[in-house]
């Protein structure tokens, strides 16, 4: 059988057909295509390009109450954050900073930090950014005007006026990034654009891609690139896409900078989870994303895995052991709910590995997409175990875990917890 798809400029041969495939449709193959950028280091961490998608989170404590600052950002790094954030809402907070980053420092760690810069930031970043890897500054806030409710335009001779203000401000920020080799994110958030791009754009994603492009153009004619990108809002759609919006943008003009994901108060539990998976994973799929944040209100260090668990179930970075188990259903053969959580107390940590928990050998054995071990149901009471597509032993199910771990023992692939 010959089938055939739209266009025809490529033959692939299966073991069922012959499938003539137009070339722009083999982006449908399983590997996710990243936008290629530039690497921006932030601390010791790339950034971008072809390096692993960061996970960062922010600490919800005091800058000034600085032993709990410092407690936060190690909770934070050994959960596995790899950038850590700080709110410098003053100069005060941000001369703290330099106090944190050195008892972090003498404590052995090295995570990088950011410093968050929100309203006429300008004096507050300058200061940060001598004790921080990266300044995050917010575009509709960096240089702030009250908006003015009676406001009815905005001439273009006003528009421009504040576009000066604007690079006269960002100016001596990016002169001292660019001395100190650190870098900035233009972090542009939904809920806090300027009241000039309001006007010209709307509140729209079209107003927030304007906003950051504002920024960029004039970093690049400064020549600084250390540069990262956001586009944040809490509705997931306008947060899709803002992100594809600037992604455009950029490589329309030739900028090569790497996206900061995040969709902003998602909320709590699982529906916290659910959406901010649903706004970062539909775009890390497109290739968009370097490093992402989910937004919790929960403690940051929760944050974390839900990052890694995004990046692992794309196959973007492999952190822990792959699990596939099947839902179960009538033909299940034992408490597969039980034995998956057996298996995975005995397992978790042999990052890197793939093990199957499936509940029949009629379908399990084909739908174990290439695992490394399986643990199927045989029989009532007996249960098979797998390397790759090869049914290695046969074992009742009371030792079945056992027999798990000493087959991987036996193939020299454990290590001990
Ligand atoms: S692998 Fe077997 S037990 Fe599991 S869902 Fe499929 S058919 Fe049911």
């Amino acid at each position: 059988m010959t089938a055939t798809l739209p266009g025809s400029s490529t033959q692939v041969e299966t073991s069922h057909s012959t499938l003539k495939v137009d070339s722009s449709l083999l982006r449908y193959g399983a590997r996710i295509h990243r936008r290629p950028t530039r690497t921006v280091m932030v601390g010791n961490v790339p950034v971008g390009s072809n390096h692993p998608v960061a996970v960062q989170s922010m600490i919800n404590e005091d800058t000034m109450d600085i032993p709990a600052a410092v407690a936060g950002i190690r909770r934070l790094a050994d959960a596995g954050c790899e950038i850590v954030r700080v709110t410098t809402p003053s100069l005060s907070h941000a001369r703290a900073m330099g106090h944190i980053r050195q008892q972090l420092r003498d404590a052995g760690c090295t995570v990088p930090l950011v410093a968050d810069v929100h309203h006429n930031g300008v004096k507050i970043a300058l200061a940060a950014a001598q004790h921080v890897d990266k300044v995050r500054i917010n575009p509709g806030l960096f240089v702030f005007d009250k908006p003015d409710p009676d406001r009815q335009s905005f001439s273009p001779a006003e528009f421009s006026a504040a576009a000066a203000r604007i690079r006269n401000a960002l100016r001596p920020l990016v002169e001292l990034l660019k001395e100190q080799n650190k870098a900035l994110r233009i972090g542009v958030n939904h809920g806090s654009l300027a009241e000039r791009m309001v006007f010209t754009h709307g509140d729209t994603p079209q107003g927030m891609a304007e906003s950051a492009m504002e920024f960029i153009r004039i970093c690049a004619e400064m020549d600084f690139h250390n540069v990262v990108v956001s586009m944040k809002a809490s509705r997931t759609s306008v947060m899709l896409a803002a992100y594809r919006l600037v992604a455009d943008a950029m490589d329309a003009e030739g900028f090569d900078y790497p996206l900061h994901l995040g969709v902003t108060e998602a909320g709590d539990g699982d529906y916290g989870r659910i959406k901010s998976t649903a706004g970062i994973a539909t775009l890390l799929a497109e290739g968009l994303g370097d490093t992402v944040r989910v937004s919790l209100t929960e403690a940051p260090e929760r944050e974390i895995p839900v990052g890694f668990s995004i990046l692992q179930s794309l196959g973007l970075r492999k952190t822990m052991v792959e699990y596939v188990a099947c839902p179960s259903c009538g033909r299940t053969l034992f408490n597969l709910e039980d034995v998956l959580k057996q298996v995975r107390a005995a397992t978790a940590h042999l990052t890197g590995l793939d093990i199957a928990v499936m509940g029949c050998i009629v379908n399990g054995p084909g739908e174990m997409a290439d695992a490394d071990y399986g643990y199927v149901g045989k029989a009532a009471g007996t249960i098979c175990l797998y390397r790759g597509r090869e049914e290695i032993r046969v074992v009742p199910e009371s030792e079945g875990v056992e027999a798990l771990v000493a087959l991987i023992k036996e193939d020299g692939r454990w290590v001990d917890p």
